[in-house]
Order: structure tokens, then sequence, then C-alpha cells
């Protein structure tokens, strides 16, 4: 399975990976030979558009059947105007149920065996809370692929999570195209939702996973602040740009200030850690508004910054603007933003010494004897220790910067299992 673009999309593919788990199916390298293929595919971009189409022409020439899913295949025009052969199996995101019908697996004695034996090694999980969207950011063709924003009852909601705490994860991540305007037809917002799946669960931790600023529940703060253990203080709050003006032409719907105030309350939890994703050379930026934005993230306590330099999508409004900023430009903000981001996310880990954490640990190191894990403020963390652990919430005492991680120690040894 190979997948591209965002959660949405992850989500989707955990979804598909238990459906082929359950049917027989054993995973293995994208590279390896292999019955079927799946390419879950994403359009947000041109780019992101033509590397999908790469990655089914690639599935082609490996062998096997190649399904094709995702929002690439839900668009007109997709997957490079949908130049593929006929060979390609489509199956349309929101008929993920459909795809051993499609790959005529759709009879498999096995099922119940392969979910017991998999469900020892899981530990984290995304949880698709809502689809679509109805917000028509002027860069952005989601709302026309992904149609528009449907909430997904409660009731389904709390089930599924008690599943998954029965599965054996310890980590759950609520995703969604537009996650912070989950329950609005319902007349309940997320912060309904996590209160209801804290009060059905008791081992699992839950986490957002990226959210708009716009329509933001301020509720949550309250319910992170009150259950420290069980929600992770960690927001990727997707600010974009910083400059109002630009906001405004992206459609944004919110401006710097609204942001601060987010981030102001948000830093009042104790552990607080705050992502983001950033656009820059978006049409009609001009050079005081790049400098508005790369100010502002210098003066934020911003951990990570994904930055994306802008590329014109067909379809949507901005592809249309005619003052396009040229490819050099937009390519030198973006290296300047990388080159902040990463001192920022050095400066972050480095802040970290010292702190006690709770790490859910996740897999076997790079070196022998160790395992990777994640706190609960989103930093990647190694330990020594053997694959027993896995699976495991535990503390540790953080240390020293090693790469992209840091080094911990665990501390109150007597509970852990043998390793
Ligand atoms: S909020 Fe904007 S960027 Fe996010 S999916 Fe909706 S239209 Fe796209």
């Amino acid at each position: 399975m190979h997948t591209l673009g965002c959660r949405a999309n992850q989500s989707d593919s955990e979804r598909l990976r238990e459906i082929l788990l359950g049917a027989g199916f054993e995973e293995v390298e994208f590279s390896q030979p292999a019955d079927v293929r799946v390419v879950n595919t994403c359009t947000v971009t041109s780019e992101a558009d033509r590397k999908s189409a790469q990655v089914v022409r690639r599935g082609l020439r490996l062998g096997g059947q190649v399904v094709a899913t995702g929002c690439a295949v839900a668009t007109r025009g997709g997957l490079q105007g949908g130049r593929l052969p006929g060979s390609v199996l489509r199956l349309p995101p929101a008929q993920s149920e459909q795809l051993l019908s499609l790959i005529g697996a759709d009879n498999c004695p096995n099922a119940q065996l392969v979910d017991q034996e998999t469900a020892q090694l899981r530990t984290r999980a995304l949880l698709r809370v809502q689809d679509g969207c109805d917000q028509f950011c002027t860069f952005c063709i989601v709302p026309y692929v992904r149609g528009r924003s449907r909430s997904f009852p409660i009731e389904q909601l709390v089930e599924e999570a008690r599943r998954l705490e029965r599965a054996g994860y310890r980590e759950v991540v609520l995703t969604g195209i537009h996650l912070a305007v989950w329950g609005r037809e319902l007349r309940l917002d997320l912060s309904h939702l996590l209160e209801a799946l804290l009060l059905a669960t008791s081992r699992v931790r839950f986490r957002l996973s990226s959210i708009e600023p716009d329509c933001f529940p301020v509720g949550l703060f309250d319910l992170m602040r009150r259950n420290p253990e069980r929600v992770c203080p960690h927001l990727h709050l997707a600010l974009q740009h910083a400059s109002d003006r630009v906001l405004e032409r992206m459609h944004r719907n919110y401006d710097q200030a609204h942001f601060s105030r987010l981030v102001e309350a948000f830093f009042a939890i104790p552990g607080a850690c705050l992502t983001s994703d950033v656009l820059v050379g978006f049409p009609g930026e001009r050079e005081e508004d790049f400098l508005i934005l790369k100010r502002y993230l210098r003066e934020r306590p911003f951990f990570r910054l994904h930055v994306f330099p802008y590329s014109p999508r067909p379809g949507t409004a901005a592809a249309r603007f005619p003052d396009q900023v040229s490819v050099e430009v937009r390519n030198r903000r973006r290296d300047e933003l990388l080159a902040l981001g990463e001192r920022k996310r050095l400066a972050y880990l480095r802040a970290q010494r010292g702190c006690e954490r709770d790490v859910l640990v996740e897999a076997p190191g790079p070196r022998q004897g160790t395992m990777e894990g994640l706190t609960e403020n989103y930093v990647p963390v190694l330990l020594r220790g053997g694959p027993a652990l896995r699976g495991h919430l535990l503390r540790a005492r953080l240390g020293r910067v090693s790469g992209q991680a840091v080094q911990a120690a665990l501390v109150r040894k007597e509970f852990l299992p043998d390793s």
C-alpha cells in the first residue's frame, strides 16, 4: 500500500489495510512481489497529482492488481487527466468497503484469526470523525473532491473508539478534512465528542490531527487541562499565513489576531506543543507579506513547521489569480522557512531536557536494544529496551537531542514488562 497526502487519506488507508488483513492478506513493502497494490492518491496540488500517477504507474510495472483510490480518483481530470491504462482498478474514496469485491477476494475464512493476531502489534490508530469541507479556500481542491462537510454520528464514533481500545491501541488520533467543524449539523462540537470518547474508554489517550483555526472549539482547551493523561496537549493548527491580506485572499476566514488568541489560550496548558502548516508564494504574496509571516513564526513557540510552496491546482480560484509568484521566489521563501523551522525544531527539543513525559513505545529503534516512541507533546524519543515495551505507555525523563529524536530514560521501572 502506498499512501500520499493528508491524515484523512492515512485514515482511509488504515481502513483498507484492516479490510485486507481481515481477508487474510499479508502486508509487504510496496516494492516486493504482491498480489494487490493499493495506491491512495492525493490531488491537493498538481505536483501531488503527478506523484500519484507516477506511483500508480510504478505499481503497474511491479505487477499484480493495482487499485487506485483517494482524491485523484474522485476528481475529473485527476491522475493527470485520467491517462492511465484501463487495467488500473478505481475505488472512489467513499466506497472502501467495496475493495474486496473489486479485487475478487470477498470470501475469506481467515478473517477472525488474522484480526486477533494483528491486535497485539497495534499502538496508534486514526479515527476519522468527519469528511468533506465547506470552506473553499481558494488554493484547495478538496471541497470539490470530498464534497460538503459531514460529521459522523457520535454513537458510531464511541463504538469505534471502544473497538480500537479492545484491539489493543493505546492512542487514538481524531482526524477529519475540517476537524474543527465536527458536530455543526448535530448542534454539537468536538469537545462534546471528546468528552463522550473519554467516558467510553479508559486506557487510550486521544490526540487531534490537523485542525483549522476558524470555528476552533475552545472547549477543547478545558478538556486538555482537565485530562492531562488522556488528551494530548498537542495542536497541529494550520496557520497557512500570518499576513491578513494573504489570509483574506486565501479565504481562510480568520486573521492573525484570531490565531494568536488561540495560541495564547493553548499555551496556558502545561506541556503544550504547537505544530503548523504554512503556504508560501501564494498569488499576490509580496515580500512584506512574507516578512510578516517569517517574523510571526520566529516569535511564536512552534515546534514543527510543514512548509509548502504554493503550486496552482487547476479547478481552484487561486489558479486563475493573475498575480502568480515566480517559482524562484516561491522556492527561495520556502527554503528560508525550512531553515527557520529546523532551528525552531531543535530549540523545542533541547528545551525538553529534564522533563518527564508519557511515552507510547511504538517500534524498534535504529540501534539494537533501542525502541522509538512518542510523547504526549509529540516529541519522538529513543529508549533503551526491547520489543516487549511496544504498545506500553511509560513515564520517561527526556535527555539530549539525537538526530530527529531525543534520548529518554524510563522512570518507574517496576511497572515494566521484561524486555
Ligand atoms: S479548510 Fe481549506 S484547506 Fe482545509 S480542506 Fe477545507 S478548503 Fe481545503
